[in-house]
C-alpha cells in the first residue's frame, strides 16, 4: 500500500519566506492527486518535499506508513517526471530508460524486460536506438515516464510534466498519463496551474493559494460547490461570475432559504449557467440586464461578454481574471446577440452560488 499522508506540513525558505503554511491531507493507494494554483502558491514546495529534493521545516511527509522526512530521496520508493524531461542527451533512449535501474545493479535480463515492456506500452519501440534530439517533444516526454515507470515505484510524482508541449499534443499526452495510470495503479501526485488538466486528471483535486489548502475533493465537486471565490474564480474556464450584494439585494434574492439571513455577500453564477432570455426569470433565480461589449465565438459555443446595467460591480477574486461589472455568458452554438445589444440573462435559482463578503466561505 503506498497511501501518502501529509501532517502539518510547514516550508519555511531561508532567508524566512514561509512557502507551505500547514498542509494536512491524505491521498490513499492508488490514487491521483492533483495539486493545482497560481504560480508560486507553493505547489512545486510541497511536491519536492515529497520527493525528499526540499527539506521539511517540520510536520511529517508520510509515504506508504513510513515517516520519510529523514530519507534520501533514491530511498523513498517514489519517480518523478519533469516538466523539461532531464533526458541524458548522449544517450539512447533504451539507456535514458535503463540508466537508473543499472546504478541499482539490477541484473541485466530484467532490466531488459522492464524496459522493453515500458517502450511497448509507450509506444517508443520503434524508438529504443535514437537519442533524445531526434525525438518529438511528446517522444521525448514518453521517455521521460517511462524512465519513471520501469521503476514500478510506489508513488509517481509529476511537476508540470506537459508545460513544454504544444496545445493538441498536451491534451493527447494528458489523456495517455490518465490511461497509464490507471492501468498501472501507481499512487500518483501531479502538480500544474492549468485548471483544465487538473479536472480531468485528478481523483483528488487539491485548489492551493498562498502556501496552504484553498479546497481539496473531488473535481467535481469543488466544481459544483467551490469553497470559496478563489476556487470558483480559479476552477472553470471562463470563471465564474462574481457579484456584490448588499444585504437588501441578498434578503430579496434568497427569500425562503436560509442564505437570505446573510448581511453581505458575493453572488456567484458561472457562464454556463446563464441564459439569454426575454423573459425575467420566475423561479427566484436572477436576472441579469446587460450591454454586450464583445463576442467570441470559439466554435461549439460563444461567449457573452456584457456589463452590468445596475451600478454594483462584478468583484474578482483573482486579479485580472473578470474587469469589474463584466458579465459573462456561455452559450451553445455560433448565435449571439450584436456589439452594444441590451441583453437580459437570467439562471435559476438553484444554479446561484453564495459566498461571504470577503469571499473566503460558501453560504449554504
Ligand atoms: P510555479 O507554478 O510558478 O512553479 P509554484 O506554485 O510551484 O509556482 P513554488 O515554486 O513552490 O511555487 O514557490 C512557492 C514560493 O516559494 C514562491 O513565492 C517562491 O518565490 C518561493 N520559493 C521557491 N523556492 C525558493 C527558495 N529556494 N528560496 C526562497 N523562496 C523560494
Amino acid at each position: 500500500m503506498a497511501n501518502v499522508s501529509l501532517r502539518n506540513v510547514r516550508k519555511t525558505y531561508p532567508g524566512g519566506f514561509e512557502a507551505i503554511k500547514g498542509i494536512d491531507f491524505e491521498i490513499g493507494d492508488g490514487q491521483f492527486c492533483v495539486l493545482v494554483g497560481p504560480s508560486g502558491c507553493g505547489k512545486s514546495t510541497l511536491l519536492r518535499m515529497v520527493a525528499g529534493l526540499e527539506t521539511v521545516t517540520s510536520g511529517e511527509v508520510d509515504i506508504g506508513g513510513r515517516v520519510v522526512n529523514e530519507i534520501e530521496p533514491a530511498d523513498r520508493d517514489i519517480a518523478m517526471v519533469f516538466q523539461n524531461y532531464a533526458l541524458y542527451p548522449h544517450m539512447s533512449v533504451y539507456n535514458n530508460m535503463a540508466y537508473g535501474l543499472r546504478n541499482r545493479g539490477m541484473p541485466k535480463p530484467e532490466i531488459d524486460t522492464r524496459v522493453r515492456e515500458a517502450a511497448q506500452t509507450l509506444e517508443l519501440a520503434g524508438m529504443l536506438d535514437r537519442k533524445p534530439r531526434q525525438l518529438s517533444g511528446g517522444q521525448r516526454q514518453r521517455v521521460a515516464m517511462g524512465r519513471a515507470i520501469v521503476r514500478q515505484p510506489k508513488v509517481f510524482l509529476f511537476d508540470e510534466p506537459l508545460s513544454n508541449l504544444d496545445a493538441k499534443l498536451r491534451v493527447a499526452m494528458r489523456v495517455e498519463i490518465r490511461k497509464l495510470q490507471r492501468r498501472l495503479k501507481t499512487t500518483s501526485i501531479y502538480v500544474t496551474h492549468d485548471q483544465l488538466e487538473a479536472m480531468t486528471l485528478a481523483d483528488i483535486l487539491v485548489v492551493m493559494n498562498g502556501g496552504q489548502v484553498e479546497q481539496i475533493g473531488s473535481p467535481l465537486d469543488i466544481y459544483r460547490k467551490p469553497a470559496t471565490t478563489f476556487v470558483a474564480s480559479f476552477i472553470g474556464a471562463p470563471p465564474m461570475n462574481l457579484i456584490r450584494l448588499s444585504g437588501d439585494e441578498i434578503r430579496a434574492q434568497f427569500a425562503g432559504d436560509s442564505r437570505s439571513a446573510a448581511e453581505t455577500g458575493i453572488l456567484g453564477v458561472r457562464p454556463e449557467d446563464l441564459a439569454i432570455s426575454s423573459e425575467a426569470t420566475a423561479d427566484g433565480g436572477i436576472t441579469l440586464n446587460l450591454t454586450v461589449e464583445a463576442i467570441e465565438r470559439v466554435g461549439a459555443e460563444t461567449f457573452v461578454y456584457g456589463t452590468r446595467a445596475r451600478a454594483e460591480k462584478a468583484v474578482s477574486a483573482t486579479p485580472g481574471e473578470l474587469p469589474e461589472g463584466e458579465v459573462i455568458v456561455r452559450i451553445p452554438g455560433q448565435d449571439a446577440p450584436a456589439i452594444g445589444a441590451s441583453i437580459r440573462a437570467t439562471a435559476p435559482r438553484d444554479k446561484l452560488h453564495l459566498f461571504s463578503a470577503d469571499g473566503r466561505n460558501r453560504i449554504d
